[in-house]
């Protein structure tokens, strides 16, 4: 029954991880380390069941390949989930017995922060294992990734609308912006900076008063974004906001943002396309995360990383190109951008974690 899911999905690795002192029920799933090491965060999550914890885990990790391989990363897909309630279930040894684990991969899964993990959670993963991105500053880490999200985003963006107007002038346009969190509030304040005029909503009265202030948007009520007369939807907080329910109500001609899962499912993104929207990817929009993780493994630099966010801009405008040849809608077609360039680099049998990087000479081959 696993090994058919496995086939299916076409995972490489999937290890359960128990300690029973600790506490510890874990599973870490390495989908594909033909580009690199599989990179992926760590999950705590009280899942109902141990099938939904599998479920979860090999959807995820399969998510980080597609999403590393997009990016023009050399990281492979994985993800891990500690079976657990955040808010109640986490000490030191339960970190530490699952840092043992990962080390225990010998660089084929690299950790990271995920929903329910912290940075100081990382540090007790840290005293364990090498293998762990997202650590504090004073290791190496790059800190919040939320500034380069936004940033990333905006790339997407420009390429997005030259993509459907013909040129990028972000101040031209106006704006639905939904979350007005770490990544929202940042973005709000970039497309500001460039003139435009911006919609926004939150369920955080607080923060919507503060976009008022300090970038003059307009507040709408929370189920009044959909209805904004606004050419651009960036949902920046949930996913699956594009759905049955909403799409017919949109005026949008464009949907950008940096929420992951915006499409509720394939249909709904065949239905956008068939609505004349062009819908930018979320997984190469905002990719700017993972980028900013994945350079602590070469040594972080704020430089490269922000010349990195730029690429997000031809990555969107290589799934639009794809998009045009194949006929396909943009949401297929950055799938076949990821699976074209792991099918291209696996023949080049590059050595896994080959140059430098923090793990140097410690990563083993596949
Ligand atoms: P966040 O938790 O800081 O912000 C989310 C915001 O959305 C909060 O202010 C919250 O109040 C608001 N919100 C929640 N439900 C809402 C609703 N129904 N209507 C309006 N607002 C609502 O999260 P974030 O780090 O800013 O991330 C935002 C989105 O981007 C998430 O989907 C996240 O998965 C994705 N993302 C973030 C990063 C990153 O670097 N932080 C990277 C990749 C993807």
């Amino acid at each position: 029954m696993i090994f058919e899911t496995l086939d299916i999905y076409g995972h490489e690795q999937v290890v359960f991880c128990h300690n029973k002192d600790a506490g510890l029920k874990a599973i870490i799933a390495i989908h594909n380390t033909v580009l690199g090491p599989a990179l992926g965060g760590t999950r705590m999550w009280p899942y109902k069941s141990e099938a939904e914890a599998l479920n979860d885990v090999l959807r995820l990790s399969r998510g980080m390949t597609y999403k590393n391989a997009v990016a023009g990363l050399n990281i492979g897909g994985g993800k891990a989930v500690i079976i657990g309630n955040p808010a109640t279930d986490k000490s030191e040894a339960l970190f530490r017995a699952f840092g043992q684990f990962v080390e225990s991969l010998g660089g084929r899964y690299i950790t990271a922060e995920d929903v329910g993990i912290d940075v100081n959670d990382m540090e007790y993963v840290y005293r364990e294992t090498e293998y762990v991105t997202g650590v504090h500053q004073v290791h190496g880490g790059s800190g919040d990734p939320s500034p380069f999200t936004a940033y990333g985003s905006l790339q997407g963006l420009m390429a997005t609308l030259n993509r459907k107007f013909g040129d990028e002038d972000v101040g031209k346009y106006s704006y639905a912006v939904q979350g007005l969190g770490h990544v929202g509030m940042e973005y709000v304040k970039l497309l500001k900076e460039r003139g435009a005029k911006i919609f926004v909503t939150d369920i955080n009265q607080a923060l919507v008063d503060r976009a008022v202030t300090e970038y003059g948007a307009e507040a709408v009520g929370l189920d009044e974004i959909y209805d904004v007369p606004a050419d651009v939807y960036s949902p920046c907080a949930l996913g699956g906001t594009v759905n049955e329910q909403t799409l017919p109500r949109f005026k949008f001609k464009v949907i950008c943002g940096s929420a992951n899962n915006q499409l509720a499912n394939n249909e709904i993104g065949d239905e956008v396309v068939k609505r004349g929207i062009l819908y930018a990817p979320d997984y190469a929009v905002n990719a700017g995360g993972v980028m900013n993780v994945a350079l602590e493994l070469d040594g972080y630099n704020r430089e490269r990383a922000m010349r990195m966010m730029r690429t997000i801009y031809h990555n969107l405008s290589r799934i639009y190109e794809i998009s045009d040849r194949d006929g396909i809608p943009t949401y297929r077609a950055a799938d076949r951008l990821a699976e074209e360039r792991i099918e291209k680099i696996g023949k080049l049998k590059l050595p896994l974690g080959r140059g430098r990087t923090r793990f140097q000479g410690r990563i083993r081959g596949n």
